[in-house]
């Protein structure tokens, strides 16, 4: 970058790790704070490739290093950064945010089930387990049918299987035996549940006495095999009371484990209506996307704010609804510009969002965004226009 500014004359210089839609996301709201932002980016063809002044392997340690050394505080699109490296940068002196003690809860889900309990946050019934007979006698114990999970590495439903015999992750246990590190997998009850919320919280370290939170109003997330498809702002939850609680809930992760930044809390609302905490993101979360257009201030700008511990935004809604539906696969002919015209003729209402990825079957590309006054009415137009993509 020509003319690299530096924090002496108050400029805040961001560096994201991981150059994926999250920190190609960041890149506009860091232009209007005036924060300088840089990208570590795994390949040049990556969605935040226009920013990406860094390329390389977040898994190597000196290519981190090296970039770390550019900026003044580093950040993530993802939560892969191998805990060594992220110790090592802060035994340099270098400010990371989520801090690493913090961001482990989010790379590891056994550690997290844990770290919860002791916060006396409500979860799912768990345990972990070390082999087929561990897990039989649990799924024999939880109604013939248990969540299994892989600690460490799942996304997108990836390493996530609902399984009624042991032996149906017989390849995960065979795959922790050869690691031969004494790993575990993570057992769950399989959760009757009625809608999966998304209850997101900004947090950073000043502010006036204590640190700083904000809370967005908590979102119902629609998966599809075990990926995000729909967003809806605000959740229609019936009862407010539940409203509260997943605040009271998120505030009290974002407190108790220390968060620096955007911090996404999964939740299953159950059909006795209570509020379970399903998984934790430390950074941007794709149940966020709606606050790009839908809220005063959106979940990458309030990020950007916190890392650089700068105060936040207001979070309130600019609409009484939003929806987001994401652009899954992408046209046939090619990524999503191929079908702008069409698209933005029939819907001048939706906001297109455009990651520059080449379609793939599942893969996001995009998303759509529409505000107004119905939720009903903003999310058959939402989905209208994101259809038209596909
Ligand atoms: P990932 O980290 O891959 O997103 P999650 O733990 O969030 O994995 O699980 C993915 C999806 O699987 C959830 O959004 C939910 O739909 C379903 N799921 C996960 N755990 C449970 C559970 N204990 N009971 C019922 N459904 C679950």
């Amino acid at each position: 970058m020509e003319d690299m500014a530096s924090s002496e004359n108050g400029i805040i210089r961001v560096g994201v790790i991981g150059g994926g839609q999250l920190a190609r996301m960041m890149v506009p709201p860091a232009i209007h704070l005036g924060l300088r932002i840089s990208v570590l980016a795994e390949t040049e063809g990556m969605s935040a490739a226009r920013a990406a002044d860094a390329v390389g392997d977040y898994r190597e340690p000196e290519t981190v290093y090296a970039f770390a050394d550019t900026v003044d505080v580093v950040t993530f699109d993802h939560e892969h950064v191998p805990q060594p490296i992220l110790r090592e940068l802060e035994a340099r002196g270098v400010a990371v945010h989520p801090r690493p003690e913090a961001l482990l809860y989010a790379q590891d889900k056994i550690l997290m089930r844990r770290r919860l309990a002791e916060l006396g946050v409500p979860v799912p019934v768990w345990a972990t387990v070390s082999d087929e007979a561990e897990l039989q006698a649990f799924i024999e114990a939880n109604g013939g049918r248990a969540v299994v999970k892989t600690a460490r590495g799942g996304y997108d439903g990836k390493g996530v299987r609902v399984v009624s015999q042991a032996d149906e992750v017989r390849d995960w246990f065979t795959a922790l035996a050869e690691d031969g590190r004494g790993g575990h997998l993570l057992a769950e009850e399989l959760v009757d549940f009625v809608r999966e919320l998304s209850q997101l919280v900004a947090r950073r370290p000043g502010g006036v006495g204590s640190a700083e939170m904000r809370t967005w109003p908590v979102v119902e997330t629609i998966q599809e095999g075990g990926v995000c498809a729909e967003v809806l702002a605000p959740a229609p939850v019936a009862d407010p009371a539940t409203l509260e609680e997943a605040a009271r809930i998120g505030r009290t992760i974002a407190e108790g484990v220390g968060v620096t930044g955007v911090l996404a809390v999964e939740m299953f609302e159950t059909r006795d209506g209570r509020v379970l905490v399903n998984e934790l993101a430390m950074r941007p979360h794709n149940s966020g996307h709606f606050s790009i257009e839908g809220s005063v201030t959106s979940q990458f700008e309030q990020h950007l704010r916190a890392v650089a511990d700068l105060p936040l935004g207001d979070t309130s809604m600019t609409a009484p609804a939003a929806v987001m539906v994401n652009v899954l696969g992408g046209p046939a002919e090619g990524p999503m510009p191929v079908r702008y015209a069409s698209v933005l003729a029939a819907h001048p209402r939706a906001k297109i969002h455009s990651y520059d990825k080449l379609p793939r079957p599942g893969r996001k590309v995009g998303h759509v965004t529409v505000t107004g006054e119905d939720l009903a009415e903003v999310r058959a137009e939402a989905r209208a226009a994101a259809e038209m993509f596909r």
